[in-house]
Formats: structure tokens, C-alpha cells, sequence
């Protein structure tokens, strides 16, 4: 076995792609994690180190944007009895095939008090939307097409209706017993009246990952600071609470730390030993005062990955400090929501269960020319149009790189260009990742 991963790790195979194969990595248990690896590769990492949390009741309401952690069954037939469609009268469509028929009424059937008796020929029963539909009926014609004279006991029916007309027959939407939502899935808005209609007055959903965000670096102050000489506001703990948020997590934000591996190392003991995630910004690049890797390293943690060929967003370091997963990211704010969205949302996604970590991903047509890099793959922000065509546009923002975290407020996407594409003209496809709003 070592004798296998040492011969797939020779330099001869890492040096022509440079890059490692998933395999290399996978067979080689002294893997090196500053080789700089893809961004596929750093995500099929990410995905085998994030471990399921426990499931958790939560009651409907409060259920919104969780992760289903179990599949949801009806328990009742849909509709439950043949129901009808519109207010009006039940009739038999053979009494009514020459109009205007006159039927004599013999009942009525109301939402939640139905007429239990056989609608006979020659009969109708004036019903309601939602009311069942008398045995011996067989359609409902709608109130407006009929006219009944007050208190002679008969409708006359104007026109005809054909069998099975604003009836929905019992069981036609969903049978008792089928599985109609799948554990994984995304709790959203549209399956609120699923839960509730199927009793599901608590929902088992994954727990809420635990996340504690560190931004790093000397130059920070707090945002109700007015930054001193050589200083900026911190936007970075901001950014990832968002996310993290977003991404169904609880988050503590821990003080602002400087360049200071002593500093940094109390701060990374302290937040492991009570977050689940622990993610860091700053301080990851070549730097002379760039330490969090070095903190992390002296506490112990094992690195997974400390350099991908991702732009932005290079330097991006993964590693595990006892149970908590710790993201480094780097400090540029806009490397710090690539990098998010492509690994640490994935992650905690995946801790809560769900069977779609990554960002939706699609493919849109390029509004502008767009530079991409030879050794890296990048992922631009961008804003997605539909044009009048129908067609979905890519329309690359205009930014002055991975600083310009103003320019940034205005992406909605990612777009993916890969590596060894030197440009990608207007009009060609692309694919784009769907930025959380
Ligand atoms: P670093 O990765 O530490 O070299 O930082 C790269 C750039 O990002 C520098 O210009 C930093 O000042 C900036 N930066 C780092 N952390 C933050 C933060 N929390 N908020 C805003 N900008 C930051
Ligand atoms: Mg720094």
C-alpha cells in the first residue's frame, strides 16, 4: 500500500498536469497539502471531511430553510374524498345532456358537512368548493351556469357538463402511504402546506451547525470604529455570519484578532473547543505576517489543502483541529464569498444533511469577454439577465479584483471559467453558480 502511494505520488506524475490526481491524493497517506490542488478536488475533500450532525425535531413553524432529516409520507389519501371543484350542483351528466334540464334539489353538500345519501336520477345537490361529492353524482355544474327559483325546490341546469366535470376524485393528487418529499431536500416555502397537510406538526430536520467566525489582521477595527491611520473596517465576520446564516448554521463572532501567532492560537483553542466549524479570514497568504496556518499547525491541526488553483481565492486553507473543521480563508472580501460559497457552505450544507451541498449551478449565455487564467480556474461574480429572448445572460461585473468588495454587491453569480482558458468570448456558454441572495 505505501509502496503504491509512493509510486503514484513521483514527481514525474504531479509535475505534468501540475496538479495531484484525486487518486494520488486519495492513495496517499502522507499527503502533501501545500501541492496546490483543483477546485474539484478541494471540494471532494471538503465533502469526505464533513461528518452528519444529529437530527433535531423543530415545529412547522419554524421549519423554514432547515434540511429535512426524514422523508415525509402522506397519511391520508389526496383528496381524501371526491371533492368538489367550484360551488354549484352535483347532478348525473346523462340528466343534464339536454338543456335547460330541471332537476329537483334534495340536499345540500357544504365544506365539512356533506349530504351522505344516493343522489338519485332526476336529482341534484347543491354543493360548495371543497364540500364531498354525493355518491350517485357523477359531475358538479358550476352556480353560473344554472338558475335556481327560490324556494321551489328545483334548479334548472343550462348546460350540459360532461362525467368527472370539477370533480377531483379521491386520491387523484396523492395515495396514503406515498413518500412525497425526501429527506436532504431543502425545506422551502412551497412545502409548508405538504408538511401541514400530512400532520407533520414537527419535522425531524438537521441540526444547526455551530460556526465561529475570526477575522485576522492588524489593520482591522470593528465597525462602529472610525479606522486610525493604516487601518480599515472589518467586513469580513460580517460577510461569513451572513452566509453561514444562510446556510442554516448558528454563529458566534469572536473578537477581531491581530498578526500575532500567540493571539491567534488562544483565539483557534478557545472557538474549536465550542463550534462545530471554526472560519477564519486573513492572514493564509506569503506574507511575512500572514500566521494562521502556523497557529493552526502549532495547535495541531491536521491541513488538509492549503492552496488551490482557484482565483480568487488561492490560498484558501482546510484543516480539522480535534471534532471542529476550520476554513482559513483568505482576507480579500471577495475571496472570502468565493470561497465560502464554494467549500465552507458545502460543508455545513452537508452536516445538516443535505443532498445538494453545492450552489445550484447553470448554464448562461457570456453578455461580455472574460479573461480567465492559465493555472487556475476562476469563478468572476457577475450578474444573471434574462434578455427578451428568454435567454439567460451572464453579464461579468466590472471590478477592480478581489478587493473590490464594492463592485461585488451588486453579484448574484459565479462565473466559471476553467483553467487553461485564456479567454471566453460574448455569447459562448458558461457555466454560472448561483450566488444565496
Ligand atoms: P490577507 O489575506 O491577510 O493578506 O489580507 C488581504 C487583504 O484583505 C488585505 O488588504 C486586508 O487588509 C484585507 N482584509 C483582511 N481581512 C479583512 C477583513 N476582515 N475585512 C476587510 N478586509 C480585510
Ligand atoms: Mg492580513
Amino acid at each position: 500500500m505505501l509502496q503504491k502511494a509512493a509510486r503514484n505520488t513521483s514527481v514525474k506524475s504531479i509535475s505534468r498536469s501540475g496538479l495531484l490526481s484525486w487518486e494520488d491524493l486519495l492513495d496517499n497517506p502522507q499527503r502533501n497539502p501545500t501541492i496546490m490542488i483543483s477546485v474539484s478536488q478541494a471540494i471532494q475533500i471538503v465533502r469526505q471531511q464533513s461528518h452528519l450532525l444529529a437530527t433535531e425535531p423543530v415545529a412547522l413553524a419554524n421549519t423554514l430553510s432547515r434540511i429535512l432529516a426524514e422523508d415525509i409520507v402522506a397519511d391520508s389519501d389526496l383528496p381524501p374524498f371526491d371533492r368538489a371543484q367550484m360551488d354549484g350542483y352535483a347532478v348525473r351528466a346523462a340528466d343534464v345532456s339536454n338543456t335547460p334540464a330541471r332537476l329537483r334539489i334534495v340536499g345540500e353538500s357544504a365544506a365539512g358537512a356533506g349530504w351522505h345519501h344516493e343522489m338519485k336520477a332526476g336529482e341534484a345537490v347543491r354543493i360548495m368548493t371543497g364540500a364531498p361529492v354525493p355518491a350517485g353524482a357523477d359531475a358538479v355544474q358550476q352556480v353560473e351556469l344554472t338558475r335556481e327559483h327560490d324556494g321551489l325546490g328545483f334548479v334548472e341546469i343550462l348546460e350540459p357538463v360532461e362525467p368527472g366535470r370539477s370533480i377531483v376524485k379521491q386520491a387523484a393528487e396523492i395515495r396514503a402511504g406515498e413518500t412525497v418529499l425526501r429527506a436532504g431536500e431543502d425545506i422551502n416555502t412551497a412545502m409548508i402546506a405538504t408538511l401541514a397537510s400530512f400532520g407533520y406538526a414537527q419535522v425531524k430536520v438537521g441540526r444547526r451547525p455551530r460556526v465561529a467566525v475570526m477575522a485576522t489582521g492588524s489593520e482591522l477595527v470593528n465597525v462602529d470604529e472610525k479606522p486610525g491611520a493604516d487601518q480599515i473596517r472589518d467586513s469580513n465576520n460580517y460577510t461569513i455570519a451572513a452566509y453561514a446564516t444562510q446556510a442554516g448554521a448558528t454563529v458566534e463572532s469572536l473578537p477581531l484578532a491581530g498578526d500575532d501567532t500567540e493571539e491567534l492560537k488562544r483565539q483557534i483553542a478557545a472557538a474549536a473547543g465550542r463550534s462545530d466549524v471554526l472560519i477564519t479570514s486573513g492572514g493564509v497568504s506569503m506574507g511575512v505576517y500572514d500566521f494562521t496556518k502556523a497557529a493552526l499547525k502549532e495547535l495541531g491541526a491536521e491541513i488538509f489543502f492549503e492552496r488551490v488553483a482557484l482565483r480568487p481565492g488561492k490560498p484558501t486553507v482546510f484543516g480539522r483541529l480535534g471534532d471542529t473543521l476550520v476554513f482559513g480563508l483568505p482576507g480579500n472580501p471577495v475571496s472570502v464569498a468565493v470561497t465560502f460559497n464554494l467549500f465552507a457552505r458545502a460543508a455545513l450544507r452537508i452536516m445538516q444533511g443535505a443532498q445538494q451541498p453545492q450552489l445550484p449551478e447553470e448554464t448562461a449565455v457570456l453578455a461580455s469577454n472574460l479573461k480567465g487564467s492559465i493555472d487556475r480556474e476562476s469563478y468572476l461574480p457577475a450578474v444573471l439577465r434574462t434578455d427578451e429572448k428568454g435567454t439567460l445572460l451572464a453579464e461579468p461585473l466590472k471590478w477592480g479584483g478581489s478587493s473590490d468588495f464594492v463592485a461585488f454587491a451588486r453579484a448574484t453569480a459565479l462565473v466559471n471559467v476553467p483553467a487553461g482558458v485564456k479567454t471566453l468570448e460574448k455569447g459562448q456558454s458558461v457555466k454560472v453558480a448561483r450566488l444565496p441572495g
